[in-house]
């Protein structure tokens, strides 16, 4: 990558992986004119993840329709904002590790959603299947 400040070669000097998100973060350094600035890197999740319907056709993954799906089963949390938006990586994170050829089918993203709701607030696991319930329909 060029610099943002003289487009001279860059170079990392320190990357570092989160546990959270499925993302890297690198700091590069300038040679030409001696800039430090970070990137941030992140899988493109709407090409990445295709999720399976019932029917057995394909849709293509958002991470705004799951974060909306989280945030309404949190609505009764004073944090629902950022409780769904760390929710939301943390359930991106393991679908991308359940994905076969990268899809999964919706029922597994289900089950993923409500897992790991359900380990942090019982009464959201129970909204969300309210909302979204898991069985034919
Ligand atoms: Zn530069």
């Amino acid at each position: 990558m060029v610099c943002i400040y003289c487009g001279g070669n860059t170079r990392v000097t320190n990357s570092r992986s989160s546990k959270k998100n499925p993302g890297i973060w690198r700091r590069r350094h300038c040679d030409n004119c001696n800039a430090i600035f970070t990137t941030s890197e992140s899988p493109d999740l709407s090409v990445s993840i295709s999720v399976i319907k019932r029917e057995g056709s394909l849709e293509t993954f958002s991470i705004d329709d799951l974060y909306v799906s989280i945030f309404k089963s949190l609505s009764h949390r004073r944090e629902a904002l950022n409780d769904a938006r760390h929710l939301t990586n943390t359930i991106t994170t393991k679908l991308l590790a359940e994905c076969i050829n990268g899809a999964i089918k919706i029922d597994a993203l289900k089950i993923v959603c409500l897992d790991t709701l359900n380990k942090f607030d019982k009464a959201a696991a129970t909204y969300y299947s309210a909302y979204y319930p898991n069985k034919p329909n």
